[in-house]
């Protein structure tokens, strides 16, 4: 299996460079040659598989076996999910007679992110190790850099910790981020970790983090690697739980039922549920559409609706335009009004704030190529210059409204939801109070309540499976918030996990940048690599 660029298509690569890479030259995401098809017989031979024994069957239909043979990937995989603490790895809970979530954060950060990351951090090591063996006289190093709001750092950090040849610098804003997500991350202590507090916001790490990527020069000289959701590896690993959901509903439902299946998953960059897209390809049976729950950051919901994908809402900001533009002159809410008029808003699952989704680039590919028509030469080509363009307008206008033809394919397997933090904060208060009692996230919220407005249209002989992508104690000011008028709540015994009493006193590492300034932090990461 090699891998291409959705905006070039000629250039393939082997599994091991896609993974090194990351982001294609040219701007593009790689997406592998084809959709593999399950093997004719895996809903038998499957059915009793682990989560390692499902990652091993899916993951080799993506990797030549000459890349990595099928016991060398076997023992990375087992390494993996080692450090989960369910041994289900990610279990699925019943929570009605149609309602299951899939709780994907038994992890070492109690989030989902864990799941890619995890395998993420093993292949690179495996890669790099292989590589200076073969060749000693250059020896391969990586520097993995990054900015933090909070969620992703500290996956990131458990993923790369004590990997041989690579070095991880992540950046947060000091004070502005949790203190259990600041404590999970500060109290990894391995030599190739590097926590750098900057004073400053999260938009000022995210600023230094894009200089240092394009200091060509800096950047060559310490091989400066990302550990985004772009990258393909995260996407495939993902695609195993999906599989492991549709057995596991087998399981609760009775194995000779033909299942119908729906699955809503929580969303940002499009990673996740664009794992749950490549299942659907691959031959897993989905009846029901792939539910995009977002947040008000909802360009993926108005893309589902319009048509148009564009990072402000036009529709709302014509309105709104007046407002926005009046305090921008000279007045201190100027920061505010150029938010509503288009930036990132914050809201209550902020692993979800975002303006545009990197990996929607890989769906729109796939949407594109359905609409070069069959026959014609080099369709690949044509779909690669058909990203290009709409990207190129996305840079130039922030905008582009994609043929009918197009949204219509994105309709047939996708539906979306925007959820409200008000919406978010009701779901987490009706699941406490419901039947069994359960306590979500905000970001499951948000999936959760979308599910329900998404099963208004299905059958009734319809399954929703939700994915749940972090635990509760990780957003508590969101659970604490909904819940805080329930006498029967209480944080510390109902939510509060054991394994997080006393991280917050633990041995902390962390390294102070006195202000916003790329040259502060290359010095720091001249000094430690
Ligand atoms: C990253 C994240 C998401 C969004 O996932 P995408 O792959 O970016 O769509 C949702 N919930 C949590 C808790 C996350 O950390």
């Amino acid at each position: 299996m090699k891998y291409f660029s959705t905006r070039g298509g000629s250039e393939e690569l082997s599994f091991e460079d896609t993974v090194l890479t990351g982001l294609a030259p040219d701007g593009g995401l790689y997406i592998p040659t084809s959709i593999p098809k399950l093997p004719e017989n895996w809903k038998n031979d499957w059915k009793d598989y682990s989560f390692v024994d499902l990652s091993v069957a899916v993951l080799s239909l993506y990797i030549s076996r000459d890349e990595l043979s099928e016991s060398e990937l076997r023992s990375l995989v087992e390494r993996s999910y080692a450090s989960f603490r369910h041994p289900e790895v990610t279990p699925l809970k019943k929570l009605g007679d149609k309602k299951y979530v899939l709780e994907l954060w038994h992890g070492p950060t109690w989030a989902f992110k864990d799941v890619a990351l995890q395998l993420l951090g093993n292949l690179f090591e495996f890669f790099l190790k292989r590589r200076n063996e073969r060749n000693p006289d250059k020896k391969e190093k990586l520097t993995v850099v990054g900015a933090t709001s909070g969620d992703t750092g500290s996956a990131a950090i458990y993923g790369l910790r004590n990997k041989a040849n690579i070095s991880i610098f992540i950046l947060h804003p000091k004070g502005r981020v949790s203190p259990i997500q600041e404590a999970q991350m500060t109290t990894v202590t391995d030599a190739n970790v590097h926590n750098l507090a900057v004073k400053g916001t999260f938009d000022d790490c995210q600023d230094i983090v894009k200089a240092l990527f394009a200091d060509t020069e800096f950047n060559a000289k310490h091989r400066l690697g990302a550990v985004n959701s772009i990258n393909w590896a995260r996407i495939l690993a993902q695609t195993v739980y999906y599989f492991l959901a549709y057995f596991s509903l087998r399981h609760y439902v009775g194995e000779d039922q033909d299942l119908e299946v729906q699955f809503v998953v929580p969303t940002g960059n499009f990673g996740d549920i664009l794992a749950g897209y490549y299942a659907k390809k691959m031959g897993l049976p989905m009846a029901g559409k792939l539910g995009v729950a977002t947040n008000a950051n909802d360009i993926l919901a108005r893309f589902w609706k319009t048509g148009r994908y564009e990072k402000a809402d036009s529709s709302a900001s014509n309105a709104a335009a007046p407002l926005a533009m009046e305090p921008a002159a000279g007045s201190s809410d100027g920061k505010q009004a150029t938010q509503d008029a288009g930036g990132v808003k914050e809201t209550l699952s902020p692993a979800m704030d975002i303006l545009v989704s990197s990996n929607f680039e890989r769906l729109l590919w796939y949407l594109a190529f359905e609409n070069v028509p069959e026959g014609e030469t080099d369709r690949r080509g044509k779909a690669g210059k058909t990203v290009a363009e709409w990207m190129g307008k996305m840079k130039s206008d922030g905008r582009v409204e994609v043929p009918v033809a197009v949204l219509e394919s994105a309709r047939r397997d996708f539906c979306a939801e925007r959820v409200s933090d008000e919406q978010t904060l009701e779901t987490i208060r009706s699941h406490f109070l419901g039947e069994p009692s359960y306590i979500v996230d905000p970001h499951t919220a948000v999936g959760l309540n979308a599910a329900m407005r998404m099963a208004q249209h299905n059958p009734a002989s319809m399954k929703q499976i939700i994915l749940s992508t972090a635990h509760p104690a990780k957003f508590s000011e969101a659970v604490s918030a909904a819940l805080k008028n329930s006498p029967e709540f209480d944080f510390d015994t109902q939510v509060m996990p054991e394994e997080f009493n006393g991280l917050l006193q633990k041995e902390k590492r962390v390294i102070d940048v006195q202000g916003p300034e790329v040259e502060l932090v290359k010095r720091v990461i001249e000094e430690r690599v």
